[in-house]
């Protein structure tokens, strides 16, 4: 087991009061993991990223357990995290530009990584040798011209370089667990598809266990063993990627899965989940999803239902409790 997160709850305070976004979180991640994490937007995805991350902002409060290697990086102080945050734990955004220093250039960046990795596993390394790591990595990642592009600042690449470059700091930390919160929407298609592949490369050669966050799961599909569906900083479904497209079983990823668009002309129009997701000033008693669920029965209304699991699916429903 890699990372063990237990009983997590995230608050944020507003202008006009705390508002609780995630709520009861469990989830264990194992070593070599690729894992998908959907939800519409506002569903607290990138929040559990920052706050696996120990990137929250100062307006927040964490409750709860993240047990990484026997380390719990929620009771660690922000002087204590240092040690840990970008080695331990590597998060890339869907902006890759906030990764990178932008006054620095990218060789230096990268550089500084594999010095980072090297320290971290208590090896001396020479400049030259790390450079051509640096070096290698970059033809690896098929970034053209790799020493024209050491020789610049972030703003000086593309989107897609820069992702690639992010990518690139990733394969030189090699960090326990990587973060990439919808690293690939900003990028058009062909560029997409090919860094979905370096994650798969980065999980396959290195084990390194990633987290994926996105809105489509179309995508999460593609590139994960195992999805987990959010709604309202909750956790409402956990399975295999297969199984959870092939036979969802909360009526939230069943309205998932039916809005993904089949490639039918004929497919009059797509089928949007009814309603919108609950702001967390007014979340509704009972269950959070049942004023949108197409199943509601009278204890949705009342009770929240707490996520049960059953042969490796978890889902929080009262239709199966
Ligand atoms: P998206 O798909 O749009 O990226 P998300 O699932 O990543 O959404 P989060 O960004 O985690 O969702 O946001 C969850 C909730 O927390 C939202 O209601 C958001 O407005 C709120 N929130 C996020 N960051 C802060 C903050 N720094 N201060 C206050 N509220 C915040
Ligand atoms: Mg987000």
């Amino acid at each position: 087991m890699l990372l063990q997160i237990r009983n997590l709850n995230v608050y944020y305070n507003t202008l006009i009061g705390w508002i609780k976004v995630l709520n009861d979180v469990n989830l264990s991640v194992e070593k070599g993991e690729m894992i998908s994490i959907v939800g519409e937007s506002g569903s607290g995805k990138s929040t559990l990223g920052h706050t696996i991350a120990r990137i929250l902002p100062p307006n927040s409060k964490i409750q709860g357990d993240i047990v990484i290697d026997g380390v719990n990086l929620a009771k660690l102080k922000d002087s204590e995290l240092q040690k840990y945050r970008g080695t331990w734990v590597f998060m890339i955004f869907q902006n890759p530009l906030n990764s990178l220093n932008p006054v620095k250039k990218v060789g230096f960046q990268l550089l500084e990584a594999a010095k980072i990795r090297h320290q971290r596993d208590g090896k001396k390394t020479d400049e030259e040798s790390l450079a051509k790591e640096v070096i290698e990595v970059l033809k690896d990642l098929r970034l053209p011209d790799p020493y024209s592009i050491v020789d610049r600042y972030p703003h000086q690449l593309s989107g897609g370089q820069v992702q690639r470059i992010v990518i690139a700091m990733a394969l030189l930390l090699k960090p326990k667990l990587l973060i990439a919160d919808e690293p690939t929407s900003a990028l058009d298609v062909t560029i997409q598809a090919q860094v979905i592949n370096l994650f798969k490369q980065l999980n396959r050669e290195l084990n390194t266990s990633i987290l994926f966050i996105t809105h489509d799961i179309s995508l999460a599909y593609i590139i994960a063993d195992r999805v987990i569906v959010m709604y309202a900083g909750r956790i409402m479904e956990d399975g295999k990627v297969e199984d959870v497209l092939k036979s969802p079983m909360h009526p939230y990823t069943q309205g998932l899965v039916a809005s993904i668009p089949t490639g039918d002309k004929n497919q009059s129009k797509l089928n949007a989940i009814p309603g919108n997701p609950p702001s967390f000033f007014a979340l509704p008693m009972g269950c959070k999803f049942n004023p949108r669920c197409n199943k509601v029965i009278d204890i949705c209304k009342q009770k929240e239902p707490n996520i049960i699991e059953k042969n490796g699916r978890r889902v929080r429903c009262w239709l199966y409790e």
